[in-house]
This record gives C-alpha cells, sequence and structure tokens, in this order.
C-alpha cells in the first residue's frame, strides 16, 4: 500500500493516480492523514478487502505541489543517533553499545515533501534517513514483534544546526534539530511489504545535483525492530508516532571543507519505492 497526504486529504496511491480515502470508504474513514494511525489494523484489513472496489473508483492526478507531509501531527517524534557504522566513523564518535542514542525531533519542525526551509544561520546541515511509522500502540516490545508494530516507512531529512546541536557542556541534539521545517518527510509512506527487503532500504541524498550520501539500512547498527525495543522499553509508542533511523555517511559537517546548506540550495533527498522529496533553503529575513 502506498498512501500519501494530498491538499490535506489521505489518499491511496496506485499507478493511475490518488483515490481519496474518504470517498471509497463512504465516510467510514476520516479524510485526516494522521488519524487513520489510530485505526491501522482496522485499516488495513478494509484496504485488502476492498482492493477491487478502490482499483476501480475514481482517481485524481497527484501533483506533487499538493503532497504534503503523509504523517502531519505526530504525537511523538524519536531520533537515532550514530545508527550506520560509516557515520558514526566520519563523526569521529564510537558506535553506540548495548543502547541507541535517542533524541526528540520536535513536531511543529514536520514538513512536507516539497518544503522551503528558512535557513537560521549558516551552520545547517543535511541528513537523509529513512523514517519509521508507529502502527500499533507499543509499550515493552520484543524486537521479534518490533516489524508488527510498525504502519510504513517513509522518507525524511532530520535537517540539524550544528551549532546548537554541540553548544554547551552537553549536546543539545533536540533543539538543534527542531527549527520550522527542519523535519521534511514524504512523498509517500509505503507498507514493509511494498519493499523487496524492508531491513535493506537503499536511500540518500542529493545537493544541487551532487550525490552527497548514500547508503543501505542494512549497515544500521540498531535495526528497526530492535529500536521500537530499545525506545519501547522507556516509553509507549503511539499510532502515528515516527523515528527518523539515523543517517549514512556522508553530511556536510564531517566533510573538509564542510558543506553546509546556503539560500537557493536544491536537496533531493530519495529511497528506493518511497520516491523522493525535494527541499529548498531561503534566508531568514535580516534582522533575524
Ligand atoms: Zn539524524
Amino acid at each position: 500500500m502506498r498512501m500519501a497526504n494530498v491538499a490535506g486529504r489521505l489518499a491511496l496511491i496506485d499507478e493511475r493516480g490518488a483515490v481519496d480515502v474518504e470517498t471509497v470508504s463512504a465516510g467510514a474513514f476520516s479524510p485526516d492523514p494522521q488519524a487513520v494511525f489510530d485505526r491501522w489494523d482496522e485499516f488495513s484489513r478494509w484496504v485488502a478487502a476492498n482492493a477491487s472496489v478502490i482499483a476501480g473508483s475514481p482517481t485524481r492526478d497527484v501533483d506533487e505541489t499538493q503532497m504534503e507531509a503523509p504523517v502531519p501531527r505526530p504525537r511523538q517524534v524519536f531520533g537515532i543517533g550514530l545508527n550506520y557504522r560509516d557515520h558514526a566513523a566520519e563523526s569521529g564518535m564510537a558506535l553506540p553499545e548495548g543502547d541507541p542514542v535517542v533524541f526528540a525531533k520536535f513536531v511543529s519542525s514536520i514538513v512536507g515533501p516539497n518544503a522551503v526551509v528558512e535557513l537560521p544561520s549558516e551552520s545547517v546541515d543535511f541528513e537523509a534517513e529513512l523514517v519509521v511509522v508507529i502502527g500499533r500502540r507499543a509499550h515493552r516490545v520484543n524486537r521479534a514483534d518490533g516489524w508488527a508494530h510498525v504502519a510504513g516507512v517513509t522518507v525524511g531529512q532530520d535537517l540539524s544546526e550544528r551549532r546548537v546541536q554541540f553548544r554547551g557542556p552537553s549536546p543539545q541534539f533536540s533543539l538543534g534539530k527542531s527549527y520550522p521545517g527542519f523535519s521534511p518527510i514524504g512523498p509517500v509512506l509505503v507498507t514493509p511489504d511494498e519493499l523487496p527487503n524492508r531491513d535493506a532500504v537503499e536511500l540518500g541524498c542529493v545537493l544541487n545535483g551532487r550525490q552527497m550520501q548514500k547508503g543501505r539500512t542494512d549497515d544500521f547498527v540498531f535495526t528497526v525492530p530492535e529500536l521500537v525495543e530499545s525506545l519501547s522499553a522507556v516509553v509507549t509508542l503511539l499510532p502515528g508516532d515516527l523515528i527518523f533511523t539515523g543517517t549514512p555517511a556522508g553530511i556536510g559537517w564531517a566533510r573538509d571543507p564542510k558543506v553546509l546548506l546556503r539560500p537557493r540550495d536544491r536537496l533531493t533527498t530519495h529511497a528506493e519505492v518511497i520516491g523522493e522529496l525535494t527541499t529548498t533553503f531561503t534566508e531568514a529575513p535580516a534582522g533575524v
């Protein structure tokens, strides 16, 4: 299943275009793209049972400018640090052992797949990431049941203001990664069965036409099920929550010279099957 937020309405995407969920379900499901996760099992069963109805229903052409964040208002957003071996090495940090490095990305930072993001400084970096969307409430879940608590995946950027992230006696990951627009996601959510291998997803990003990051999630230090186990050992994961699963090597801060985002830059972030999202940047208004 491929799902999208088309101009604020939940849609199923097939090769013909977008099928409006409220319309095709005769009102059984809300048009709110966030609401579906609280009824995820029911919705999945309904889609499977009504495949022919959906395939025969009217579609609208998907105009990419109408695509918004597929998960617009999660209650919690988690970020995972140092989850690829090659990125931990370029950062000069030790690989985490036993438990992942976890921070928050505050939800006001979420935007869709064609966002224009204001740069608060000249120290903003990119991080292409697979983003996991929780489909079932999860507390103290064993890794063997980890994927069963995932609705699907999308691709995103964990944009990072590096000076804020590292300032002070203890790093400030959460603030530096939560400026407005610092969590672009999209363009669609795909269920894990759409992927050739849900544990080896290719992803990366291209800045102004130059490939900057390219990786595959079988290089994870902590797999998706292990992240569900580790996070849910402490917090309760709620339907529609997001986990930014970490970034592969190639970030701008670790380069010599550094490559940081500038006004008018065009950043395209891609993942196999999911597609790509494009983020462009503007400078902060004078006086900020
Ligand atoms: Zn990250």
